[in-house]
């Protein structure tokens, strides 16, 4: 049977060393990190999901700060409160919630965002820092994949990695991250012919599809690692059940380790967004290199330190591999 890859877990403990770094640097340059969330309409989903974002951001100790639009609002009107916020020193990070009204283009939007504060990543910008390996915020979802991947495999380099997903808030910068580790990267689509012997071939098996259970045991090889993006709600026997996009039960029996759905990626995208939040306010205030001088070999290193990034993910529980001592927590 396969290892749980329990990202629950391991974001609990991201969010605790976030709150100890957050501490350390008001006591020690007087700077609290502010989280500016906009929300434009009556999305139900939306509203849980930015609700949670706030909820853990003010548990690290950071500001959040909450700013919710009509769903009628005119794309200048969200264009104007974006300047406002970039302007705002109290403001490091801006995060639209998405999926936006039809009358507001998400890219023009997006691309509104100063580079600098847009800890969702998704700045056109940063898109292409993360491209071509240049430093920059990394999308939260693909960033929490590394962690794990990192957390579980160390050097990821000479694994084959297939990504199946090429979206362009998972699969694609995935993709990227995982060929600056040196992963020889395969990204699946619905295009892609034969996809169970594409997965065959995987050590390390991505699935961001949002299809329930659409990956079955014997597309995996044995003794692979499987992370499971997706997150879709089914009814069985009139009950509602979140499921990912691997079918869990089977693929357990063949992987090395596998994330379970829930529990799995899903926590890590937030506890990556408050991350970025974090990083993002030591660039615009040009304290990393004080706040991480640890640049000794672990967890998600080589892209972070190429970011200049350089934060050690120390947790108490549950790494195995790559778990570091503890020193790189000291400010330095
Ligand atoms: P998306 O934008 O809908 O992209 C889905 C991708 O899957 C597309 O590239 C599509 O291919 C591919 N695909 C669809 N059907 C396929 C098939 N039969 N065979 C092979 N490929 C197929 O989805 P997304 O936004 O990346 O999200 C994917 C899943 O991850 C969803 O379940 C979503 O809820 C979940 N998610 C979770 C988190 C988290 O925090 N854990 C964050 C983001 C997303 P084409 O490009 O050819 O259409």
């Amino acid at each position: 049977m396969a290892d749980l890859i329990d990202g629950k877990a391991f974001a609990e403990n991201l969010r605790a060393q976030i709150a100890e770094k957050t501490a350390a640097l008001a006591a020690a340059e007087n700077v609290q990190p502010g989280l500016a969330t906009i929300l434009v309409g009556e999305d139900p989903a939306s509203h849980v999901y930015v609700r949670n974002k706030n909820r853990q951001t003010e548990a690290v100790g950071m500001r959040s700060i909450h700013h919710e639009l009509p769903a009628d609002i005119s794309e200048q009107a969200l264009l104007e409160l974006i300047a406002a916020l970039n302007q705002d020193d109290a403001v490091n990070g801006i995060l639209v919630q998405l999926p936006l009204p039809e009358q507001i283009d998400p890219m023009t939007v997006i691309n509104a965002i100063d580079p600098a504060k847009d800890v969702d990543g998704f700045h056109i910008e940063n898109v292409g820092k993360l491209t071509i390996g240049e430093a920059g915020l990394v999308s939260c979802t693909p960033l929490g994949c590394l962690m794990l991947l990192k957390d579980r495999l160390g050097d990821l380099s000479g694994q084959n990695a297939v990504i199946v997903g090429r979206s362009n808030i998972v699969g694609k910068p995935l993709a990227a991250l995982l060929l600056q580790q040196h992963c020889t990267v395969t990204v699946a689509h619905s295009r892609t012919r034969d996809l169970p012997a594409v997965c065959r071939g995987a050590d390390i098996l991505v699935a961001a599809v949002g299809r329930p259970e659409m990956i079955r045991g014997d597309w995996v090889k044995p003794g692979a690692v499987v992370i499971d993006v997706g997150i879709n709600r089914i009814e069985i026997d009139g009950k509602s059940r979140l499921v990912g996009d691997v079918d869990f039960k089977e693929a357990s029996e063949r992987a090395a380790a596998i994330t379970p759905v829930p529990g799995g990626v899903g926590p890590m995208t937030i506890a990556c967004l408050l991350y970025n939040t974090y990083q993002a306010t030591c660039m615009q205030k040009g304290l990393e290199g004080r706040m991480f001088g640890c640049s000794e070999n672990s967890l998600v290193e080589a892209r972070l330190h190429q970011q200049g990034l350089g934060v050690k993910i120390s947790l108490n529980t549950p790494f195995r591999k790559g778990s570091c001592t503890g020193r790189c927590l000291n400010p330095v």
